[in-house]
């Protein structure tokens, strides 16, 4: 090597001893300006500031480095200076198990349970169409001894000319069959003023796939005091997905219960491509239970009976599927929604799956 590179090189090895050196003077005085801030109960986060001290950093910029590459490398040091203010609590998310490391367990009147290492089942209906056609459906799970019924009123449909549910009629029905069967309903909610509403009749607010993303209604389910069942977006990845679960739950409301249902994928031989590793990624980094939805991801009815078993093998909390007395008239999913029939059959399975894994 020659000696000017050995030379070069070791000046810029003092170099970077200096800016480390400078580093950390400058994390310790970060984290005292943290520690007055919160005396002063003032934000860490000073958008204003950063935006002075960028400005006037490329101001006094003469090269090499270009004005971009400054704010770039400037930028990281904010970043890592604000993270050091912030408190141990306020770095993780709400909904984070590094916060929370107990499971959050989701309860209900009728004694019902989601989480606790109980395994428990959300059938019903695809779409509410009629009281006697959600009757039927209740009375078979309420002899199982199943303590919910799901079912569209609202329903997000591909195509306007599609049976888009009875609506608030819909949530009626709902409400008549918990009275007799004194089932928890769980039904899925569009529009965020629906909520007030919607409260009269329901246990659950489902947020289906189609809104995982619709910050505002988001925003309104975290206002409720009941569980939501937040279903992960079509083509939502799992931060995207613990993303929303924060938007509820930073508004107050901490029952929430995700649900992995399928992505979209460039897979045809299902209806989606259940992504049977978000459950243990979602139950590790959250403390929230987690529930598979077998109809919408495989569309098989085939296929849902092992599939439901591996989510349990995998540590979901539940699994939801669509049961409907009459598939082949049914407005909604005609084609993957079980008949009483089949469903017996997949019940008495994933039941006795389901004490395997119990605790
Ligand atoms: C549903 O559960 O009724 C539904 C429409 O599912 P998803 O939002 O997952 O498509
Ligand atoms: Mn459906």
């Amino acid at each position: 090597m020659s000696n000017e590179l050995e030379s070069l090189r070791e000046r810029i090895e003092g170099i970077n001893d200096e800016i480390l050196a400078l580093l950390q003077e400058r994390g310790t005085i970060a984290k005292k300006i943290g520690e007055e801030k919160r005396k002063q109960g003032t934000q860490v986060y000073d958008p204003q500031r950063e935006k002075e001290m960028l400005n006037h950093l490329i101001d006094n910029n003469e090269g090499p480095y270009n004005d971009n590459t400054i704010k770039q490398l400037f930028k990281e040091i904010f970043k890592a200076s604000t993270d050091l203010q912030k408190s141990e609590n306020e770095k993780h998310l709400y909904v984070s198990r590094k916060l929370k490391p107990e499971d959050t367990i989701v309860q209900f009147d009728n004694g019902a349970i989601i989480g606790n290492n109980k395994k428990s089942f959300v059938f019903g209906p695809c779409s509410v169409e009629s009281q006697e056609q959600v009757d039927t459906v209740a009375k078979d799970l309420a002899d199982r001894g199943e303590k919910f019924i799901r079912g569209g009123a609202f329903k997000p449909r591909t195509s306007p000319y599609d049976f888009q549910g009875l609506g608030e009629e819909g949530l009626k029905i709902l409400k008549n069959t918990k009275d007799k069967y004194g089932l928890n309903v769980v039904s899925e909610i569009v529009n965020p003023s629906h909520f007030e509403m919607a409260d009269e009749y329901l246990d659950v607010f489902q947020i289906g796939a189609r809104n995982m993303q619709n910050f505002e209604l988001l925003k309104e389910a975290g206002k409720t005091n009941k569980p939501i069942l937040l279903k992960r977006g079509l083509s939502a990845t799992i931060e995207e997905f613990i993303y929303a679960a924060e938007y509820i739950h930073s508004q107050g409301n901490s029952n929430i219960i995700l649900c992995e249902r399928g992505i979209r994928t460039y897979e045809k031989a299902t209806r989606n491509t259940l992504d049977i590793s978000a459950v243990p990624i979602l139950k590790q980094g959250t403390h929230l239970p987690v529930m598979v939805d077998v109809t919408h991801s495989t569309g098989r009815k085939d296929i849902m009976l092992p599939c439901a078993k591996a989510a349990l093998a995998v540590g979901a909390d539940g699994v939801m599927a669509e049961v409907h007395p009459d598939p082949s008239v049914a407005l909604s999913d005609a084609g993957q929604q079980m008949d009483l029939n089949e469903f017996d059959s997949f019940h008495k399975e994933i039941v006795q799956a389901a004490k395997l894994y119990e605790k």
